[in-house]
């Protein structure tokens, strides 16, 4: 350490890192230690905490939190940087920052919440002329591109969108997609818009149990073409191709092939899941990593105590307060706390036709249409929002190591 103040170090800032930061400087609150003593800093690669599961909505504009709007009533220090090496010999982060390579900071405690990635395999042309709505720049960029397309030359794709992988995210995006083509094209254009999901899985939506049906009802009633067992081949700047010959003329293709844990996880001396994620165990220690917790998309915990966590923002935000409370008393010689949660819920976004909420692993048909998407607007507008109200009191109130009830919803009548 570089002085006598032990420290907490967080890397990122999103649903498990800002919680984690919460959920310490609250313990710290409670135990009335004060920050001289023990210090919470947050490394984020960015000043702000996105609200990343709303990348595939329009407008963007409430979805980057301040960090410091909410970390600074905490009394959270927040330094701007990309993590780049973790020394767990000598217990030192090193990141750089802005024109300031090469800087370090040592920990008592690290929590890694770097989060994850899209997956980019090595398909031609994807990396070159695809967008995605990974990132708040990513679906940015994609808008800036539609925003364009209505002032380019006549094309045969130049107002179709193709989107490639139809898990939660592609859907979404979807679903959102002829709408918001019409809102830019027009109406008197709107026939030739065309939006495609394709998949290599035999039905779009396969994984999701009793609402597979209702998905495709969604899609289809919007006008998304719906191209199943397909396989993404190659990308041009005009088209798609497919396996088994099938071309298809677009303007943009859209990946959404799936995350994979930050990087940053190779460093750890652990057997990575096959998302590229950490095992922690029930108090988010990294398996036999001294002094190192993980949490968010970066960790894999047996959630209930049998089924690992989803990479989600539903299993990230409980991670981190865990985490961040756990890091505090494995610090100070306390008691930790497991966490286990045993309800699962998957509530998705239908664009104007509405959405679907189900229940369980297996996901049980709860509720569709407008009293789904209602609870989807709770959830995506301010369930997973941090407090904005600068009031210390309720920061730490919500970064309580408490499991949420599931979110509410009118249910179908059976
Ligand atoms: C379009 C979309 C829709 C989604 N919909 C849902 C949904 O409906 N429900 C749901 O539960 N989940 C959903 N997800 C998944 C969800 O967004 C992620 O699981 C969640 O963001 C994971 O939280 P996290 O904190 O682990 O990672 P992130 O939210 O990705 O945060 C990671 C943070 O770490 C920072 N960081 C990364 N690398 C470094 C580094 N080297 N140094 C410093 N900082 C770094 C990043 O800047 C970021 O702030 C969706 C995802 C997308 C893209």
């Amino acid at each position: 350490m570089d002085t006598d103040v032990k420290r907490i170090v967080v890397i990122g800032a999103g649903f498990a890192g800002l919680w984690s930061a919460l959920g310490a400087a609250r313990k710290l609150d409670e135990l009335r230690v004060p920050g001289d003593q023990v210090e919470v800093a947050v490394i984020n690669g960015t000043p702000y905490h996105s609200i990343r599961v709303r990348n595939y909505e329009q407008p963007l504009d409430d979805t980057l939190v301040p960090l410091d709007d909410v970390l600074d009533p905490a009394g959270v220090r927040r330094i701007l940087g990309k993590v780049n090496s973790i020394d767990l010999q000598n217990r030192r982060v090193g990141f750089e920052s802005g024109d300031a390579p090469g800087q370090s900071l040592g920990y008592d405690r690290l929590i890694l919440a770097a989060g994850s990635e899209l997956v980019r395999p090595a398909i031609p042309g994807l990396r070159e002329f695809s967008f995605d709505v990974d990132t708040f720049q990513g679906a940015a960029r994609l808008q800036a591109h539609l925003l364009e397309l209505p002032g380019r030359p006549e094309s045969p794709g130049r107002f179709t969108v193709v989107v490639v992988g139809a898990g939660l995210t592609g859907i979404e995006l979807a679903a959102e997609l002829p709408a918001r083509l019409r809102s830019i094209i027009g109406e008197s254009h709107g026939n030739a818009i065309r939006v495609i999901l394709a998949d290599r899985s035999p039905k779009i939506g396969q994984a999701m149990g009793g609402a597979q049906p209702v998905i495709e009802e969604a899609l289809v009633a919007q006008g998304v073409e719906l191209l199943p067992r397909v396989s993404l081949e190659a990308v041009t700047r005009d088209g798609v191709q497919f396996t088994g010959g099938e071309h298809i003329d677009t303007a943009t293709v859209v990946w959404c092939g799936g995350m994979r844990a930050n990087p940053l996880t190779a460093q750890f001396p652990v057997t990575p899941d096959p998302f590229g994620r950490v095992p922690v165990d029930a108090f988010l220690r990294v398996d036999n990593v001294p002094n190192v917790f993980a949490a968010g998309d970066c960790a894999r915990i047996l959630i209930d105590g049998e089924r690992p966590s989803v990479m989600s923002c539903q299993h990230g935000r409980p991670m981190g307060r865990y985490a961040g409370h756990n890091a505090v008393c494995d610090l100070l010689g306390l008691d930790m706390l497991p966490l286990a949660i045993d309800w699962y819920t998957t509530i998705l976004d239908l664009g104007p036709w509405g959405a679907v909420y189900t229940e369980g692993w297996e996901r049980r048909l709860a509720s569709q249409g407008a009293a789904a998407k209602q609870t989807k607007r709770t959830i995506n507008c301010e369930r997973i929002y941090p407090p904005r109200n600068g009031k210390r009191e309720d920061i730490f109130a919500a970064a309580a190591p408490v499991v949420q009830a599931p979110p509410y919803t009118v249910r179908e009548k059976n």
